[in-house]
């Protein structure tokens, strides 16, 4: 009887003491941390860009290398390019929308159509403490990484896109344009103002020069690394690999142990697609899933990185019409324009919050998720 009532306290100790845990768990979890210790909030968010990839793209790509790095994500989805004001976007629009989360006109750059600025995920992202990045294979004052940090009515104010570039809070910016950064004292610079925006990066990072310049920069820091004066050549002259840049900006932005925000383009597919290129546009594709495949890699190991690869638009109206899975290779495609497409786009997203991203949408859902993403009150802003 005396056993059998010290094995009821006992248990009746045990009971209390589930409970007690119970009730505290709650109160211990992080942010964004489910009861079964899954962290659904990222980290880090590293955002692929592939400027101008359609599903044909990477059809096209994926039978001439066999497999690509980006099918290891799991979460797909499709997204809708059209801009306010007519049905094809070009890459200032989509970009915005990408980066804000609201729709404008085709040629602005974070405005809207009044001109009045449009928050973007970077500018949150910096406000909340994150580091931040961006790297590109084009000048760094296009359409693209401009949206990030710019705001002008144009994407051709090439000019303010560099100077509200040098004086934003960006910590990392990687690519081609230095003449718009140069002022107009050096016979190479673009400016046609009095303003010196690289004076402004030297008083506030690291600035080199070339692609050899950054592969040796420091594991940490603010960077800025001018791999051309102007837009950087297209594969294969290019001296460096999308790869190799997107290794490097991991490695300075996650030194620190703060949380970060890094934009990856692969700029040029798009400008293949123009040309109707298409040896150049696979060379561009191959190097941009090899990036995909760093972030991947890095996202693994660290565990708390949402990757996502997509695109601001398709180019080419391109299509496969005949190949070989056995032989890699597409042996007849065609093209329908010279020109962007209404056509929608993939996205691919891997990594904590990556189901989020799932779904057919318009390309606003991407920005407003990624904002709410990186605020801390994680408001979706839907
Ligand atoms: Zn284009």
């Amino acid at each position: 009887m005396r056993g059998f009532m010290q094995e009821s306290t006992r248990s009746l100790k045990a009971s209390f003491m589930i409970v007690v845990v119970l009730l505290l768990v709650p109160v211990i979890l992080l942010p964004g941390e489910t009861l079964s210790g899954e962290r659904k909030l990222p980290d880090n968010i590293i955002l692929f860009i592939g400027d101008g990839m359609g599903i044909p793209h990477i059809t096209a790509a994926r039978t001439i290398l066999g497999s690509l790095k980006m099918e290891r994500m799991k979460v797909v989805g499709l997204q809708s390019t059209i801009p306010l004001g007519c049905y094809v976007t070009d890459s200032a629009a989509s970009g915005t929308a990408i980066a804000t989360g609201e729709k404008t006109y085709n040629g602005a750059i974070s405005v809207d159509c009044d001109g009045n600025p449009l928050k973007t995920v970077l500018e949150y992202a910096e406000m909340e403490g994150w580091s931040t990045g961006l790297v590109v294979t084009c000048a760094i004052t296009h359409a693209t990484p401009a949206v990030f940090v710019s705001h002008v009515s144009s994407r051709s104010m090439c000019c303010d896109i560099a100077l509200q570039m040098a004086e934003s809070g960006v910590d990392l910016i990687f690519g081609g344009g230095l003449a718009w950064f140069l002022p107009s004292s050096d016979p190479a610079s673009k400016r046609t103002d009095g303003c010196d925006p690289l004076s402004i990066l030297l008083a506030r990072m690291n600035v080199v020069m070339s692609p050899e310049e950054l592969l040796q920069l420091p594991d940490s820091g603010s960077a800025a690394a001018f791999i051309s004066l102007k837009h950087p050549e297209c594969l294969p002259g290019r001296e460096i690999s999308l790869s190799e840049m997107t290794k490097k900006a991991i490695k300075i932005l996650s030194s620190d142990g703060k949380r970060f925000f890094l934009m990856v383009e692969g700029s040029q597919i798009d400008w293949e697609a123009h040309d109707h290129d298409f040896h150049g546009m696979m060379l561009e594709m191959k190097d941009f899933d090899d990036a995909v495949g760093v972030a991947l890699d890095f996202s693994m190991a660290d565990g708390e990185t949402l990757v996502i690869v997509t695109s601001d638009h398709e180019t080419g109206g391109f299509a496969v019409h005949d190949g070989s899975v056995a032989d890699s290779s597409v042996t007849e495609w065609g093209w329908t324009t010279g020109h962007h497409t209404a056509s929608m786009v993939p996205l691919l997203a891997d990594g904590p919050s990556a189901e989020k991203f799932s779904g057919i949408y318009e390309n606003t859902r991407i920005g407003k998720l990624l904002i709410g993403l990186v605020r801390s009150d994680h408001g979706e802003h839907e």
